[in-house]
């Protein structure tokens, strides 16, 4: 920028950038023409993965899509966002999970409890009327071989078109990642818990 420059002439180069600016947004926006399911994988130990997801469930509840939540471990069933969503028609919420492994310590019911709830997962994923379908901590019984990742990638893709699927949980495997269209890994700058704050109402759950 010139020291000669009058306020309007920085003003009018302003309006110049913007509008090559908006000429390039523009045309990206034009290119994505395709309307489909996409599959999202929300992975890595940074706070934001279930509360993202659950942020896309109300956005498709106030379409009035039809959702639904798979829990694959029970954390804790004191959430504000599991009260509140289960309390929205169109929302159907199921718990498949009993908790972590260290919780359970019972690798074969384990096994029977995940494969179980993927019975009801895959019901889910033929019903082309669930328009969103989250499923929570997923790769957490993919990690422990409680499900077949192939199995459970044949099933996703053989899901109806326009249906979308969000998948949390750290530590998402590969193959799940090549098979996904939008993938966010979550980075942990810092957390509160590490500086001895307890789970808080509202933030944590
Ligand atoms: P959230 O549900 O808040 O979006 P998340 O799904 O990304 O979190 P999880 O690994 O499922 O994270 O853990 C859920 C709980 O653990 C939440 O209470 C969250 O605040 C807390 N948490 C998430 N990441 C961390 C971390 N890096 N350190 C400590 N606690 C964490
Ligand atoms: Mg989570």
């Amino acid at each position: 920028m010139s020291s000669h420059d009058n306020p309007q002439q920085r003003d009018e180069r302003h309006r110049q950038r913007m509008q090559r600016k908006k000429a390039v947004i523009d045309a990206s926006i034009a290119k994505a023409d395709a309307e489909r399911g996409v599959l999202l994988v929300l992975t890595g130990n940074g706070k934001g993965k279930s509360s993202s997801a659950f942020g896309m469930a109300v956005r498709a509840l106030g379409h009035g899509m039809q959702v639904g939540v798979a829990q694959f471990i029970k954390g804790r069933s004191d959430t504000g966002e599991e009260g509140f969503l289960r309390r929205q028609s169109g929302l159907v919420w199921h718990v498949l999970g009993e908790g972590f492994t260290w919780e359970t310590q019972n690798r074969e019911r384990d096994i029977e409890t995940a494969q179980r709830g993927w019975a009801i997962v895959r019901e889910m994923l033929r019903d082309a009327s669930v328009g969103l379908v989250i499923l929570d901590e997923l790769t957490y019984p993919l990690k422990y071989g409680w499900l077949d990742l192939d199995t459970v990638l044949a099933d996703l893709r053989a899901r109806p078109a326009m249906q979308h699927v969000v998948i949390t949980g750290r530590g998402a495997p590969e193959t799940l990642i090549e098979a996904a269209d939008t993938v966010t890994e979550l980075r942990d700058v810092k957390h509160a818990f590490r500086a001895g704050v307890k789970a808080q109402t509202g933030v944590d759950l």
